[in-house]
């Protein structure tokens, strides 16, 4: 027991409810699920981002603790531990606000850091479209000069959180005539802007989190753009490293972890067949390796670098979730085969695990996390290219 533990675990009592702390400790899943159904979130985040919680990493003048990567890290695992409640502004939180750090102006970064600690306003990112996704740097949205401001017009696709977003982080080609990754700026835009219209996609569980994103000569200011004009791939870069990282530390954190398998199988009468136990288990010892070799990277600062070694644990990540919901799956039996089940327990379940698909999808799929790891974790040479070099407005690229 640390004294950082005493310190974080001593702040959570002043700000959780006792039965919370109680049962996160005890590991009652029950107790804890209760306690999180009768809980209003908001006052908790407020007082997170008070105490320097929310963000422990950055610095004190935008609501950090100024802590260096390792001792961060073990803060945010401590919440983990306590499964306190995280903001609905996962991208702002994990992946713009690092961007702005690294790369904003001293009048962006007073500006929208500090709303992002205290949870006060949310972020979405505008970087995929219709024909460029995994070939991001292909992108066809334009910004032009225009005076002191830029105007803005292409599509936008598979963007999150666009429900709850004020603010968003968006990449525009200003220069055509550069090779694609070179001629590409990185703007901060407002959701609320004249000309953007969102519209929501449907997903397979039947809910909506992401949408298309049309931009109709918006007007974005010069001091909006975040990093040097035509280096937007730079700043991207950031965004998407930090993407891998934070995904690989949280997402699947709060429901359907393989040791929830257990629990499950008994309710299902499966626990006696050997068969099960053992392909229950082997998913238990594949989650403990990754949390293993997360603290490991934790305690090495790759985390809060997002450092390439992130797209090993990514890709371990997404993986072993979409084997542990299968499980969860084949644990139901037919109450899980039917499309809309009817008891909350096989829905819940259900859409889990339907949602689960989107992992090796999101945030890079697992092929180019692989090619990530290939080239820049184990050196083997770059996968070639035949646009490489030449004027993007000289490559064959579908409409998308
Ligand atoms: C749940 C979810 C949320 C998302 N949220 C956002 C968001 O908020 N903002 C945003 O900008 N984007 C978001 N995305 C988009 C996501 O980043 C892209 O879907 C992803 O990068 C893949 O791009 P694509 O869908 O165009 O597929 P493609 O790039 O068309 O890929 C199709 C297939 O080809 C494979 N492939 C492509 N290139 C290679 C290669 N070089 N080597 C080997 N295989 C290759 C891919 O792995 C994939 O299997 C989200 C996606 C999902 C699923």
């Amino acid at each position: 027991v640390t004294s950082r533990y005493d310190e974080v675990a001593g702040w959570l009592r002043t700000v959780l409810p006792p039965a919370w702390m109680d049962a996160a400790d005890s590991g009652d899943e029950d107790g804890l699920r209760a306690a999180q159904r009768a809980f209003d979130d908001r006052p908790y985040l407020r007082a997170r981002g008070e105490s320097g919680y929310a963000v422990p990493g950055w610095p004190r003048a935008y609501l950090g603790l100024g802590l260096p990567p390792d001792e961060a890290q073990e803060v945010q695992s401590i919440l983990r531990h306590y499964r306190a409640p995280t903001s609905p502004d996962f991208a702002g939180i994990n992946m713009i606000g690092p961007t702005i750090l690294e790369w904003g102006t001293q009048q962006q970064k007073d500006r929208f850091l500090p709303p992002i600690a205290m949870a006060d306003e949310a972020w979405c990112q505008l970087y995929s479209e219709p024909g460029a996704g995994s070939d991001l740097a292909s992108l066809a949205t334009r910004a032009h000069a225009d005076g002191s401001s830029w105007r803005i017009t292409g599509q936008k696709v598979w963007t999150s959180q666009t429900e709850i977003a004020d603010l968003a982080v968006l990449l525009a080609r200003t220069d055509p005539e550069q090779p694609k990754t070179r001629g590409i700026t990185c703007f901060i835009m407002d959701m609320a802007a004249a000309g953007v219209d969102v519209r929501p996609l449907r997903q397979i569980n039947g809910d909506s989190e992401f949408s298309e994103v049309f931009l109709d000569d918006v007007v974005v200011s010069d001091a909006m753009r975040l990093g040097p004009p035509h280096q937007g791939w730079q700043v991207a870069s950031t965004t998407l490293a930090h993407e891998r990282a934070s995904i690989s530390v949280s997402r699947g954190v709060e429901k359907g972890r393989p040791g929830d398998l257990v629990d499950l199988a008994k309710r299902t009468g499966r626990w006696a067949d050997t068969y099960v136990r053992n392909r229950i288990l082997q998913l238990i010892v594949e989650d403990r390796i990754l949390q293993l070799t997360i603290d490991r990277y934790a305690s090495t600062g790759v985390i809060a670098d997002g450092g390439a070694e992130m797209s090993i644990t990514k890709v371990l990540k997404s993986e072993l979730n979409q084997r542990t919901q299968c499980m969860a799956v084949d644990l139901l039996g037919p109450r899980g085969g039917a499309w809309e089940p009817t008891d909350a327990d096989a829905r819940s379940i259900v859409s889990t695990f339907l949602e689960s698909r989107a992992d090796t999808i999101a945030g890079g799929t697992s092929e180019i996390q692989r090619n990530i790891i290939g080239e820049r974790v184990l050196g083997l040479p770059r996968e070639p290219s035949a646009d490489h070099g030449k004027p993007w407005s000289a490559v064959a690229r579908s409409r998308g």
